[in-house]
């Protein structure tokens, strides 16, 4: 593990998902930056889902809850939740470009599995995003840095030598941050569930209890 970095602006690192529910795989995600960042603020930042794409379990207002369930006794952690109190999904270079009004000339990294990196060229005006923030990508079983193609190509262009620089960028570099891997999904948590067997120990239990409470992904509502 690179040691961390002493900067003298603040670091602001986005992990954008849907949280359906949040798990420890998120969550670990978020210590790992603080262990090689400490001075930075991790914000979770729930989508809406597309209207295209199956939808979630738990309501907005749920995802929202159960992130501040499990996020609000750790001050440097938070819950970002401005894409959900639109009516409509938001693209992420419009919910950045947000951002980066708000911190000024701030340290701003996105953070995203490999999974989602592999698939970055499908996002909106994607190279666009290179102008207002850094990309850390994280390892995450089943998928990989991408070899060939044009996100391949995308990493080369703006990779960093090395982790520890990453705080001297204000935005247009991407980043590769080996952790230990968590094979933890949000869909086999709701797989589980579905097929009768507990996701307990995948997610912090007061989560699990919320999801008890309200019924969600076919869990029986308990009081
Ligand atoms: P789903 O299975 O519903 O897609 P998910 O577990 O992938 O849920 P998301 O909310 O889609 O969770 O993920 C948000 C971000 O966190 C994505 O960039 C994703 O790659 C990353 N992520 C989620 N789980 C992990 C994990 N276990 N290890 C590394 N990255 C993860
Ligand atoms: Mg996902």
């Amino acid at each position: 593990m690179s040691k961390s970095t002493s900067i003298d602006k603040p670091i602001h690192i986005i992990l954008g998902g849907t949280f359906d529910p949040v798990h420890f795989g998120h969550l670990r995600m978020t210590q790992e930056m603080l262990n090689r960042f400490p001075t930075a603020k991790v914000s979770l930042m729930p989508a809406a889902y597309p209207p295209h794409r199956p939808q979630p379990g738990a309501t907005p207002q749920q995802r929202i809850e159960m992130l501040q369930l499990v996020l609000g006794k750790y001050p440097q952690l938070s819950v970002d939740t401005r894409e959900l109190e639109r009516d409509e999904p938001s693209y992420s270079v419009v919910t950045l470009r947000n951002i980066r009004q708000e911190v000024g000339d701030a340290c701003l990294v996105f953070l995203m599995g490999t999974d989602a990196f592999e698939k970055l060229n499908e996002w909106y005006e994607w190279k666009a995003l290179m102008k207002l923030t850094n990309i850390l990508v994280v390892g995450r079983p089943s998928s990989q840095l991408p070899t060939t193609g044009e996100v391949a190509d995308f990493y080369h262009e703006h990779s960093i030598e090395s982790l520890d620089e990453l705080p001297q960028h204000r935005f247009g570099k991407v980043g590769f941050c080996q952790m230990p891997q968590l094979d933890i999904s949000s869909t086999y948590i709701r797989e589980q569930i579905n097929q009768g067997f507990s996701p307990r120990f995948l997610l912090p239990d007061g989560i699990l209890d919320y999801m008890n409470q309200h019924g969600l992904y076919g869990l029986n509502p308990k009081s």
